[in-house]
């Protein structure tokens, strides 16, 4: 490391499920460049998702991550940091950089929305035309307008490089969802900078988000930290690793007695041999 700060990197689970394989290797990956290098490594516990939210998931997730062997510090929740998140999207508001829209996904789909990197590219249709004052609406951020204002914007990742800002690959993202008083988005954003993060490492899956927040780090003066987007963990078939392909969840192999040292350890090797299939 070159840098005179030290790293610091995080392992940010949502605890509306169970981790697997895939969480495993992201939590590795994560723990390992912060403490190859001296730093730390920072759990924070996502867990904004309304009723899918379960403290005994969370409560699992420190199980999983100690039986693999990783020492970290927990900041607070997203849940106890939710007056940032609304106080942050006011004042986008106040700029003209959000709006409301009350579409629904049959909607968008109807309205002949475009598949982007991350979902579904929000045609723009409540731009447009006032939405409907009978539904409570979710914010949407223009993304021309902050681009706008931003100028153009570039980020950098580990293992991908300098990559200019595209928010084409998304459009005008959700940042406060009907039903909750932040999005993935912001809270991430907001959260990476207030817990002083220096290095964002998680899988390439979300490689696109981070169009997203390099803007909003860029609108609301936020320090910039690096990227780390690790290659995803495929199955034989080429597709990603997930629940209902047949890989047990950590807790289940835990609980069978599979050893999470050496568990973790095969993770690695599988990071440093770069292979993608697993058995
Ligand atoms: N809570 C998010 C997830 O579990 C975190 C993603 C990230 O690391 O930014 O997918
Ligand atoms: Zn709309």
């Amino acid at each position: 490391m070159s840098d005179a700060a030290p790293i610091v990197t995080r392992f940010a689970p949502s605890p509306n499920g169970q981790l697997h394989l895939g969480h495993a290797l992201s939590a590795i990956v994560a723990h390992d460049l912060a403490k190859d290098a001296g730093g730390r490594f920072l759990l924070r516990i996502e867990d904004i998702d309304g009723p899918r939210s379960r403290p005994e998931y969370a409560d699992e997730f420190r199980c999983d991550l100690e039986w693999l062997g990783l020492e970290w510090e927990e900041v607070p929740a997203q849940s106890t940091r939710i007056e940032g998140y609304v106080a942050a999207a006011e004042r986008l508001k106040a700029i003209g950089l959000l709006y409301p829209c009350t579409c629904t996904r049959k909607e968008i789909e109807a309205a002949g929305a475009r598949m982007g990197s991350d979902g579904l590219i929000y045609p723009g249709t409540c731009k447009r035309t006032a939405p409907d004052p009978a539904r409570p609406p979710a914010w949407r951020l223009d993304a021309a307008a902050a681009l706008e204002q931003t100028g153009p914007l570039a980020w950098e990742d580990e293992l991908a490089g300098t990559t200019p800002v595209d928010l084409c690959q998304l459009g005008d993202v959700v940042l406060l969802r009907k039903d909750l008083p932040a999005s993935y988005h912001l809270a991430v954003t907001l959260d990476d900078a207030a817990d002083g993060v220096t290095l964002v490492t998680r899988g390439a899956d979300l490689f696109a988000c981070t169009h997203v927040h390099r803007v909003l780090q860029a609108l609301f003066d936020l320090p910039v930290p690096r990227w780390h987007h690790h290659p995803l963990l495929l199955d034989e078939e080429g597709e990603k690793l997930a629940k209902r392909r047949g890989s047990p969840p950590l807790a289940a192999r835990r609980e069978a007695g599979e050893d999470g040292l050496m568990l973790a350890q095969q993770l690695r090797l599988h990071i440093i041999g770069g292979g993608t299939s697993q058995g």
